[in-house]
């Protein structure tokens, strides 16, 4: 749910998403396509119970084509309510923890685990070297964003957050020793990765040349305002963890949760983003090709 400006901008942003969905299942090697569905307006000033009960009415239109879930903007309670009145939801319970803490269906824990994950082999790969004493700075501490920052914090990370709203990052502060950073600096602070987890477009043609983080690894969907924009990180030399692959966690984990298996093999799945990601760092250094266009090849080779 955001507030877009026009329905032309809900229908690129959708149509995106919708398209890094159907990647994100074919990388992280499940068994479905992709879909999106996006909703006008500012979740904190226009959502009302009708709206989330009439967006399952609509969902139960596609009879079972589309399933909805959270995201940003959109949190467990909401998903509840569009249950009243379809069955096409996920995310709003769990057979399954994969970490031990209550599993109430919400899957960005598993996102902000598998983000984790992903910047532990990035690092590796860009500095041959653990988490411990890096940098990391954190664009949106949201549902995904702040429980990011606890793992990078349990690994020894320096954190640096920015978000539009005090709550996220006043917790940083506290619990995580984050250092608050303006939301217009945050994209050039001189640190080792950036972690872009707000929204999309977070790497366009006006903050690419601010960059200096190595590491380019977060959350965001659609990350990249163009091809082009990964092309010229890799010429940069920024390590670029394309988004679908690293942000695979919730889908992940809900996929688990609506089949036969257990905790374990959940967490194993998530820790399989690092094995993916490597993959594909390794392959982007042998061919010279962005890391982006190495993860899209990779991915249409398993869905044509
Ligand atoms: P969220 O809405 O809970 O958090 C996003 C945060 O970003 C909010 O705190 C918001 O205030 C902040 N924000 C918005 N605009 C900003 C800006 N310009 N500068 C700084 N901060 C800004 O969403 P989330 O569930 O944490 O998801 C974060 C991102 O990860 C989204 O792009 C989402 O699509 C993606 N994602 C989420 C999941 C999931 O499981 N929740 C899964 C895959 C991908």
């Amino acid at each position: 749910m955001y507030n877009y400006a026009n329905s032309e901008e809900a229908l690129t942003d959708v149509l995106r998403l919708s398209r890094g969905m159907t990647y994100k299942a074919a990388m992280a090697g499940l068994a479905q396509g992709g879909g999106k569905a996006v909703i006008f307006g500012d979740p904190r000033r226009d959502k009302t119970p009708e709206m989330m009960r009439e967006m399952g009415r609509f969902v139960d239109t596609l009879k079972g084509k589309y399933i909805t879930a959270e995201d940003s903007g959109i949190a467990v309670s909401d998903i509840v309510l569009m249950s009243e009145n379809t069955k096409y939801v996920s995310g709003i319970s769990s057979k399954y923890s994969f970490d031990g803490s209550i599993a109430d269906g919400n899957p960005a824990p598993a996102t902000a685990y598998g983000v984790f994950v992903g910047i532990k082999a990035a690092v590796k790969h860009a500095f041959q070297s653990d988490l411990r004493g890096k940098k990391v700075a954190i664009k949106g501490v949201g549902h995904v964003g702040i429980r990011l920052a606890e793992h990078l914090y349990k690994e020894g990370a320096k954190l640096y957050v920015a978000d539009i709203f005090p709550d996220g990052v006043n917790k940083a502060v506290a619990e995580f020793g984050a250092t608050e950073v303006n939301v217009a600096d945050i994209d050039g602070l001189d640190v080792d990765v950036f972690s872009p987890c707000a929204l999309g477009n977070a790497i366009n043609y006006q903050n690419i040349d601010q960059i200096k983080a190595r590491v380019i690894a977060g959350a965001a969907n659609n990350q990249l305002a163009s091809n082009e924009i990964g092309e010229k990180l890799a010429k940069q030399g920024i390590l670029y963890a394309p988004d679908y692959v690293i942000n695979a966690g919730g889908i992940i984990d809900i996929y688990h949760q609506n089949s036969d298996s257990s905790a374990e093999k959940v967490r194993d799945h998530l820790n399989q983003i690092g094995e993916t990601l490597r993959t594909i760092f390794v392959e982007a250094d042998e061919s010279g090709l962005a890391t982006a266009n190495v993860a899209n090849t990779l991915a249409e080779l398993k869905f044509t």
